[in-house]
């Protein structure tokens, strides 16, 4: 394609983004501290003018000397360098995809919230909150309990969120999310957590991808399974049609991964916004018509958008976490994996492994629910840390 795309981050999102964009022959270069970062690891530079830069993503200077090499610039994660970003932006050729006013309403996740629901979007009931005991006891008065109190900015895998169950949490919460600027958030008692794959191309075409079912567990999404089941048949359609809506409140072109939540009366929440490719969307690599990795990069080079159909009738996403700094618990269930039909395995290259760390994760495909059950039990039935 001829074409230098530029990505702020080196993490898994960007390797497989970068997996992607090899079949189309299109130039990575990646910003992100160390040399051997997931992405980095699998893209040799095209030309020494187009070496990975090592270095923060939230740094101007690397943001801008990584500017400097390519025709356009995107994310794989929005706790980025935003200020620098809305400099550059006429001086990328092909711009910045998302926009920087989208990244910087997202990566503050009170913003973000305001934002949508100024635009009609539905959002449970949220509130501004002071690091302090009795604003946010405040808030407890004013949401009941249990209240989420969540960090605003650089919040990932549920590690910016503290659950208080009663006030005398209050000091340990305050501790937990130390040096964070924070808001409050009622509980909601979902059912189901719902995700939607929504994209958007330059000319503003815009896609979602079937709606599908996320567990997680301690905060972190463990499993996806697509597509969504729901007693109610309208479900699906109407998470669809919330995720677009949401989307096109926003400025810019890419992914971006919508994560919601299903009452028992039906009714559906949002919950927030990823500007990029997301965690619940690995599975359309292998189970649908187009990717949301290839997508994106379709969608912020002007190219025309690919079917984002499921081509299985069954698919789910397990997600491999670290059960401890233990890599090789990690290496002989990725082993064991590769005996079970219909799945796929992916590692992310990670040296260190942690707990709760994503570490990789498996697609497993099936003609039907109950033959994606049966190849799904023994891989639960292994993963570190012990079965689920
Ligand atoms: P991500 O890795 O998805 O960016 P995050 O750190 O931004 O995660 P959230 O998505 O805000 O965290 O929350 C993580 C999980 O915590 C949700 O998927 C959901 O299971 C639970 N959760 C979040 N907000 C609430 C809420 N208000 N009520 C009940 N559960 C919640
Ligand atoms: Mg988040
Ligand atoms: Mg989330």
């Amino acid at each position: 394609m001829d074409k230098t795309v530029g990505i702020l981050g080196g993490g898994q999102l960007g390797r497989m983004l970068a997996e992607s964009a090899s079949l189309l022959n299109i130039n990575v270069v990646i910003l992100d501290s160390g040399d051997y970062t997931p992405a980095k690891q699998i893209v040799v530079p095209s030309s020494t003018e187009k070496a990975h830069i090592d270095g923060s993503f939230a740094d101007p200077v690397k943001i801008r000397e990584l500017a400097k090499k390519v025709d356009v610039l995107t994310v794989e994660i929005e706790h980025v360098g935003v200020q620098v970003l809305e400099e550059l932006e006429s001086s990328v050729p092909l711009g910045i995809h998302p926009s920087p006013s989208t990244i910087r309403t997202i990566q503050d996740k009170f913003l973000q919230k305001q934002h949508l629901q100024t635009n009609g979007a539905p959002i449970s009931e949220f509130i501004s909150v002071e690091r302090n005991a009795e604003s946010i006891q405040g808030a407890i008065n004013k949401l009941g309990l249990p209240l989420m109190l969540k960090s605003r900015t650089l919040a990932y895998d549920g590690r910016g969120n503290f659950v208080i169950r009663d006030s005398s949490q209050i000091e340990k919460a305050l501790v937990a999310l130390q040096d964070r600027p924070l808001y409050a958030e009622k509980w909601v008692p979902f059912v189901q957590e719902i995700a939607v794959m929504v994209v958007r191309n330059t000319a503003g075409e815009i896609a979602s991808y079937p709606a599908v079912e996320t567990v997680h567990k301690d905060n972190v999404c463990h499993l996806v399974f697509a597509p969504l089941r729901s007693r109610d048949p309208a479900v699906p359609q109407r998470a669809r049609l919330v995720a677009e809506a949401a989307v096109k409140t926003f400025q810019g072109a890419g992914i971006f991964g919508v994560e919601m939540f299903l009452m028992a009366d039906g009714t559906i929440y949002l919950n927030e916004i990823a500007p990029r490719p997301h965690n619940s969307g690995h599975y359309t690599i292998e189970a649908c018509e187009t990717s949301q990795y290839e997508n994106h990069l379709r969608a912020i080079l002007s190219l025309p958008l690919g079917s984002t159909a499921l081509k299985v009738p069954s698919t789910a996403m397990l997600n491999i976490l670290g059960a401890s700094s233990e890599i090789q618990e990690v290496t002989n269930f990725a082993k064991f994996a590769t005996t079970i039909t219909g799945a796929t395995v992916h590692l992310y290259g990670k040296a260190e492994c942690r707990k709760g760390r994503k570490m990789g994760h498996i697609t497993i495909v099936g003609n039907s629910d109950a033959e994606l059950r049966a190849r799904l039990r023994p891989l639960l039935a292994n993963i570190p840390g012990g079965s689920s």
